[in-house]
C-alpha cells in the first residue's frame, strides 16, 4: 500500500542525512523532494504545496536547524501533516438511530455492494448488531442477486422488490420491515452509474430526503485518484454525506484519492476496503496510515 510514496518519502529524507550539518537549504531541497512525492503519488498540486508550506514554518518556527536531530524532527512534522491530511482523528459511525439508516452511494464498481456487506458483516460480528442489507438498485436485476450472494455468505437477510421500481418506496418499505422484524442497522445499497449524472443524483438525492439516515457514506475506488476525489466532491455538494469508505486500497493505488479526499469535501474516511473478500474491511486510523507510508 503506497510503497511508491513510501520509497519515494525515504529518498527525501537520505537528502538529511547525507550532510553532516543541516542547512535551510538543505531542508528546503528535501521539502521540495517530499513535494515532488506527493505529486507523485497524484496528489492535487496546491494541496502538496500547502502541505510542505506548512511542514516549512514549522520547522522554521520550532528552529528545526538547532535542534540535536533535525532529520527526525523534520520527519515527524511530515507525519503529523500525513496524519491531518487523511483528516486527524480517527471517525467513528453513528449507530444512534432506532434502526440505524445507513445509505451507500457511489459510482457503479466502486465496491459499494461489496462493500455493503462487509460492513453488514462487521456490525455483526465486531459491534453485536442484527444489519438488514436493502437492495435499492432498480435497473440491473444482476445487482440485486449479487447482494442476496453477499448476504448469504454472511448469513444477513436481505431485503428486495424485484417488481417495484421505486427506490423510495423499496427503502421505505424495508425501514418499516426492519422495525417489524426487530433489525437494528438497514443498509441501504443504491444504483451507481459508470460516471456521475444527474438522473443518478436526482434518484440517490430522493432516496435520502425520503429515509433521512443516520449515515450516508460515499464508496470509492481509490485506484481511481484524482477522479475519486472529483466523484467526491459531485455527491458532497448534492448529499452532504458522513464520510467516505475507500475502497480497493489492496490494489496498485498511488494514494493521491487517500491523502487529498479530506482536504477537498471536508469529510473523513471512515472504513477502507483492502480486498474481496467479507473480512477485508479496516476502520480507518490516519496516524497510523501516516506511520505506514513514512515506514
Ligand atoms: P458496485 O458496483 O459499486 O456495487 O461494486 P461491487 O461491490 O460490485 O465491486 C466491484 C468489483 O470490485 C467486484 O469485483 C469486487 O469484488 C471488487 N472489490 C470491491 N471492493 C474491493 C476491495 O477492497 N479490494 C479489491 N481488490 N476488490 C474489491
Amino acid at each position: 500500500m503506497f510503497d511508491n510514496l513510501s520509497d519515494k518519502l525515504d529518498k527525501a529524507f537520505h537528502i538529511l542525512k547525507g550532510h553532516g550539518k543541516i542547512t535551510e537549504v538543505n531542508v528546503a531541497e528535501t521539502l521540495k523532494e517530499v513535494r515532488r512525492a506527493l505529486l507523485d503519488a497524484d496528489v492535487n498540486f496546491k494541496i502538496a504545496k500547502d502541505f510542505t508550506n506548512t511542514v516549512k514554518e514549522k520547522a522554521l518556527g520550532q528552529d528545526v536547524l538547532t535542534t540535536l536531530q533535525p532529520g527526525q524532527l523534520l520527519v515527524k512534522l511530515v507525519k503529523d501533516e500525513l496524519t491531518e491530511l487523511m483528516g486527524g482523528d480517527v471517525a467513528g459511525i453513528n449507530l444512534s438511530g432506532n434502526p440505524t439508516v445507513i445509505l451507500m452511494s457511489g459510482l457503479q464498481g466502486s465496491g459499494k455492494t461489496t462493500f455493503s456487506g462487509k460492513l453488514a458483516n462487521y456490525l455483526l460480528t465486531k459491534k453485536n448488531k442484527k444489519p438488514l442489507l436493502v437492495a435499492c438498485d432498480i435497473y440491473r436485476p444482476a445487482a440485486i442477486q449479487q447482494l442476496y450472494v453477499v448476504g448469504d455468505s454472511i448469513g444477513v437477510e436481505v431485503y428486495s422488490e424485484p417488481e417495484n421500481k421505486n427506490p423510495v418506496e423499496i427503502a421505505q418499505n424495508a425501514i418499516k420491515h426492519a422495525k417489524a422484524k426487530g433489525f437494528d442497522v438497514v443498509i441501504v445499497d443504491t444504483a451507481g452509474r459508470l460516471a456521475v449524472d444527474t438522473e443518478m443524483m436526482n434518484e440517490i438525492s430522493r432516496v435520502h430526503k425520503a429515509i433521512q439516515p443516520q449515515e450516508t457514506l460515499f464508496v470509492v475506488d481509490a485506484m481511481t485518484g484524482q477522479d475519486a476525489v472529483n466523484t467526491a466532491k459531485a455527491f458532497n455538494d448534492i448529499l452532504n454525506f458522513d464520510g467516505v469508505i475507500l475502497t480497493k486500497l489492496d490494489g496498485d493505488t498511488r494514494g493521491g484519492a487517500a491523502l487529498s479526499i479530506k482536504t477537498v469535501v471536508n469529510k473523513p474516511i471512515k472504513f477502507v476496503g483492502t480486498g474481496e473478500k467479507m473480512e477485508a474491511i479496516d476502520v480507518f486510523y490516519p496516524v497510523r496510515m501516516a506511520e505506514r507510508i513514512l515506514g
